[in-house]
């Protein structure tokens, strides 16, 4: 495989390996244990910046499980409250949207998981002894941990928001019009409202486009209800959940480097809500795959025409079903791909283009490179 060419960054100069920056949470925690967690939203294919994301979190799980002898596994949360479908309600000119569990169900949700997904994390496992776990946000959201965390921070929204929405300060809360089939809520929540709530439950007044005013009401237990949160008012809930009682087990959120720039208002959004710093996850950003003109790869808006196939970009980076070979020989070259990058904190601290991926993953194989 072809070695690229990587110049030499701050962080990159302060590491012997890029595993190494998870060192001071380590060492602070001293973890019985140590889950990788990373979320992909289930919107149709995977496509290359995904499985990169998703096969280093395996990669780095191994190393740092060998540097400190402690046990590593990786969760997939997979995020199947993306929007499936938005709409514009005529008389209100508000945005209504339905999330992929519920324009599909449980069921096709599942299917999409197993035919997608676990065929890779089944073979990455496999290779390099790290067990997973898949949970959907569905799940997530119904557990009572979560709920309750969420009940508990509600209180502190004062506190929160504008870290978490810092242009209007409203974190948005949808609860999906329960009425059998429907599950349509208003994207941007304007009409939603929280009515009371105590440690126990809360109520939440909002509008369908179909049913008009509806009520829901969530509790710990019930499963009743439905909780879609805005992405970053999402991760300072899961994450609130991870933090708030010693279990010994160290969590890492694994992301694109695209979420730098986020992580930060979630950090301040922790902290405003009384998290201790020693309590936050750590934090992993993996290389982003990009075009030419260094704009992340977008599926959609290359199929939408905004965007053209970058050059050197094949059709099975934008799907990963397309790749001409076997799912064996597909993780193959990925962790061909993941040794190269973790080789060298240059390597991964840093960007690839569509280009230079197309190039390493299809270059002759050369057998494991020596680990420095
Ligand atoms: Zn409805």
């Amino acid at each position: 495989m072809s070695t690229p060419v990587s110049p030499n960054t701050v962080l990159a100069n302060a590491l012997s390996h890029a595993q190494d920056v998870l060192t001071p949470r380590v060492r602070d925690t001293t973890p019985e244990r140590i889950v990788f967690v990373v979320g992909t939203q289930i919107n149709g294919a995977p496509h290359i910046g995904t499985s990169l994301v998703q096969s280093l979190a395996f990669a780095t799980a191994a190393r740092v499980r060998e540097k400190f002898g402690v046990p590593v596994e990786v969760r997939f949360a997979a995020l199947d409250n993306a929007p499936h479908t938005i709409v514009t309600d005529q008389s209100t000119g508000h945005l209504f949207m339905r999330t992929y569990a519920h324009a599909l169900g449980h069921q096709a949700i599942a299917q999409q998981i197993d035919t997608l997904y676990h065929p890779l994390f089944a073979a990455l496992s496999e290779r390099l002894a790290v067990p997973y776990a898949v949970e959907t946000y569905s799940e997530q959201q119904a557990t009572q941990h979560f709920r309750r965390t969420w009940l508990r921070v509600l209180p502190r929204m004062d506190a929160a928001r504008w870290w978490l929405a810092p242009s209007a300060g409203v974190a948005h809360l949808r609860v999906p019009c329960p009425s059998p089939g429907c599950g349509w809520s208003e994207k941007y929540a304007q009409r939603t409202r929280v009515r009371d709530s105590s440690r126990d439950h809360a109520t939440v007044t909002a509008e369908c486009l179909h049913h008009g005013t509806y009520e829901v009401t969530v509790a710990p237990d019930s499963g009743e209800g439905y909780l879609d949160l805005a992405t970053l008012y999402r991760n300072l809930v899961k994450e609130l959940s991870l933090g708030d009682k010693y279990s010994g087990t160290l969590h890492v959120m694994v992301k694109g480097g695209d979420w730098v720039f986020g992580s930060h208002l979630v950090d301040g959004a922790l902290q405003a809500v009384g998290l201790a710093p020693q309590q936050f996850p750590a934090r992993l950003f993996c290389p982003q795959v990009v075009t030419d003109t260094g704009a992340k790869l977008s599926k959609s808006l290359i199929r939408e025409g905004h965007a053209p196939l970058p050059d050197g970009a094949a059709p099975w980076m934008l799907d990963t079903r397309e790749w001409p070979g076997t799912v064996a020989d597909y993780v193959e070259r990925l962790l061909g791909m993941t040794e190269i990058v973790l080789s060298d904190p240059r390597h991964f601290f840093r960007s690839y283009s569509a280009g230079e991926v197309g190039r390493m993953m299809t270059a002759p194989t050369t057998r494991s490179l020596p680990t420095p």
